[in-house]
């Protein structure tokens, strides 16, 4: 049984090595470190000390482009974006994206970096969180738009489709984005396998077709995968358990059909004051239906990032940190 924790926040060995006791003392025992460009630019040397203590002291890591090009899901901005703002995406408005294009080839290039880097780390796992084309929706969206309409899109639309590019969202525009994430994921993941290291997938847990990863069956076929998994953060999309559990059970299906290890992962932040509980109820309808992976995002119940603060952050930590070592106890 994996207990997994997400990581950020801290680039201090010695803030770390406690924390990591504390992780340690709930029965968690896999870290999930993320790795944003700025830790790439200013902090590699560090992150490579921080994996290899983690590891040292007995969990498994998974290193996570967090926030990479603004195409991985997380809480960092992008150098990448702003340098290459030829490399963008373009908006149904004629505006930028404010994010990177997964087609573009520079973008391409830019993630191999990143590969080559979190290898470098030594974490065992480079987990691929969030993959995503422009969401209006999301931090710097505009309502009532779409991308990506960018000169490269255009041209492989065309040269795919074999028909004009569409100058409204449609069914064709919803395939095509589908297909670019599954080969820019399936590019990133043989490039990962052949420096030796595995791949762990976690999709949004969006099923509507305009979100290019809602083919979970497609998604969780690409050649040399080991993990797949979702996040359904039932608080911040205002749903119920029940949300939670049809997520888990269509995971653990696919998962079990593809040989995959399957793994879901706990809304720990941004709690509601009064529905703590919830989470403990989450964590068992994942072990309902088998899931040997279970992982929480993340460390403190996320106390330490004011944005998405629990409205109890020490209740909400203890209530996820009691029920892991529930967990642990059953399954030690
Ligand atoms: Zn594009």
């Amino acid at each position: 049984m994996k207990l997994g924790c997400s990581y950020f926040g801290n680039r201090i060995l010695k803030h770390l090595k406690t924390d990591l006791e504390e992780l340690r003392e709930c029965g968690c025992n896999l870290v999930v470190h993320t790795f944003n460009e700025n830790d790439l630019m200013f902090y590699n040397k560090t992150i490579c000390e921080m994996v290899e203590m983690t590891r040292e002291m007995g969990f498994e890591v998974y290193i996570d482009p967090w926030g990479v090009g603004k195409v991985f899901g997380g809480e960092s901005f992008s150098n990448f974006v702003m340098q290459n703002t030829d490399a963008m995406q373009m908006v149904s408005d004629g505006r930028p994206g404010g994010c990177a294009c997964p087609n573009h080839p520079k973008f391409r290039a830019f993630m191999r970096e990143w590969i080559d880097a979190a290898v470098h780390t030594g974490a065992e796992t480079l987990f691929w969180d969030e993959p995503h084309f422009y969401l209006p929706g999301w931090i710097g969206g505009r309502p009532n738009t779409w991308g990506c309409v960018c000169p490269v899109c255009r041209k492989k639309f065309e040269e795919t489709f074999n028909k004009p590019f569409p100058e409204q969202e449609n069914e064709d525009i919803n395939k095509f984005r589908e297909d670019c994430i599954y080969e820019f994921l399936a590019e990133l993941i043989a490039y990962t396998n052949s420096k030796g290291r595995r791949n762990a997938l976690c999709v949004l847990p969006h099923r509507d077709s305009n979100h290019g990863t809602a083919n979970w069956e497609r998604m969780a076929s690409i050649p040399h995968l080991q993990v797949f998994g979702t996040d359904p953060y039932w608080y911040i999309f205002k749903e119920g358990l029940d949300y939670v559990e049809r997520a888990t059970k269509d995971v653990q299906e696919i998962c079990a059909a593809k040989g995959l290890e399957s793994q879901v992962w706990l809304q720990g932040f941004k709690v509601p004051g009064g529905r703590e509980a919830e989470m403990a109820d989450a964590i068992d309808i994942m072990l309902k239906h088998g899931v040997t992976n279970i992982a929480v995002w993340g460390f403190l119940a996320c106390s330490h990032i004011s944005w998405i603060r629990p409205d109890n952050p020490e209740l909400a930590w203890e209530t996820i940190k009691n029920k892991f070592r529930e967990v642990r106890n059953q399954h030690p």
